[in-house]
């Protein structure tokens, strides 16, 4: 028994900048970074087994940035080292209560580098330990916020790539016209494409408003509207669901199982996107909870990661299953890729069925 548990003792751990520049800006309603400002974590088992975690901060999602994601992980190495990774839960409690429940990137990469040293030395893929239930997805693509023009030219090229669902990032300082003319401009360029519009919170209620009647003239009917609304407005989310009549996720409104709890209560949304940056894996499974038993449409999401941490949300959203919307597409978006494997795709299916054990990515030599 002894000598089980102590080839999962936690040698080491390393924390290092991970800066991808980005093919162009990724737009949304808060501004439009040119590089991924990331964070890869490294955990290694005195078996010489290594894990990899991706912290992928977003300033203008939720203002985490790489510098406090840095720091959170930078105080990691004396609560890991020396101790067993199958004590994962407990030693990402004891991460939070120190202080990572602030920087949930950190905290996500802190959960996913201990289950991919875990399952990678147990030679399990991560999609069979979140339950197996599948191993594919559809993902939509984005059009970032831009110019009329440049969403046309980006929605063909979707289309182009084979994927069919369309999110486009609405809401920001161009105002509402600008914005209609832009979705207007997508749904001529590729007609049938189910579209996601997502506000990043940057809408008003009137501007909300006026967009539903400006899409509603154009008789144009999204599949989703993300997060128009402000992340505390509930009842301006569950009003305007009603107003449209059309199916609403809440994003930014939902960190945590009690955020969720509160958009349940409120009535305010079909649809959470979870995404394991908010909070990490572990939050992320009572978030699914609350959904699950409040009847609640399943999306998984992400900041702007690379192929690892987004591999590790398809083999969670993949293996719990259940998921009906996808949005996992931000690797497209760098300009280089410094890992190897992951999720495989075919026009937008995403498969993590090649996967061997943990999440399957590895950084280059
Ligand atoms: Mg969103």
């Amino acid at each position: 028994m002894a000598r089980v548990t102590a080839a999962t003792l936690i040698r080491a751990i390393d924390v290092t900048p991970l800066d991808i520049p980005l093919r162009a800006p990724f737009g949304i309603s808060g501004g439009a970074p040119a590089v991924a400002n990331n964070v890869l974590l490294t955990v290694e088992l005195v078996d010489g087994t290594r894990g990899w975690g991706e912290a992928a901060p977003l300033p203008p999602y939720n203002g985490e940035t790489q510098a406090a994601a840095l720091a959170a992980l930078g105080t990691a190495r004396t609560g890991l080292v020396g101790r067993d990774a199958r004590a994962w839960r407990e030693l990402a409690g004891e991460f939070r209560a120190r202080g990572g429940a602030r920087c949930g990137s950190a905290q996500c990469a802190i959960e996913t580098a201990l289950l991919d040293a875990l399952t990678r030395h147990d030679g399990v893929p991560l999609g069979k330990f979140f339950g197996g239930a599948g191993t594919e997805l559809e993902t939509d693509m984005t059009v970032t916020t831009g110019s009329v023009d440049a969403a046309a030219a980006a929605a063909r090229e979707i289309a182009m790539r084979g994927i069919r669902t369309i999110k486009v990032k609405i809401g920001d300082r161009l105002g509402v016209a600008h914005d209609l003319a832009r979705v207007a401009a997508i749904r001529e360029a590729v007609p049938g494409a189910p579209l996601i519009l997502d506000g990043n919170a940057g809408l008003s209620r009137a501007d909300a408003s006026g967009f539903v009647r400006g899409l509603k003239a154009r008789s144009i009917g999204p599949a989703l509207l993300e997060q128009w609304l402000p992340k505390d407005d509930l009842a301006g989310m569950r009003a305007l669901g009603e107003e449209s009549g059309w199916l609403v996720a809440a994003d930014e409104s939902v960190s945590s199982a009690a955020d969720a709890r509160r958009v349940v209560a409120a009535g305010a949304a079909g649809v959470i996107n979870i995404k394991l940056m908010k909070a990490g894996v572990i939050e992320a499974l009572e978030v699914v909870a609350v959904a699950r038993a409040a009847g609640l449409g399943l999306m998984i999401g992400g900041n702007v990661e690379s192929i690892l941490a987004m591999t590790v949300s398809a083999c969670f959203a993949a293996g719990l299953g259940g998921f009906r919307f996808a949005d996992l597409d931000t690797p497209w978006f760098l300009a280089t890729n410094p890992f190897a494997g992951g999720y495989v795709t075919d026009g937008g299916r995403i498969s993590v069925g090649a996967v061997a054990a943990g999440h399957g990515v590895c950084p280059r030599q």
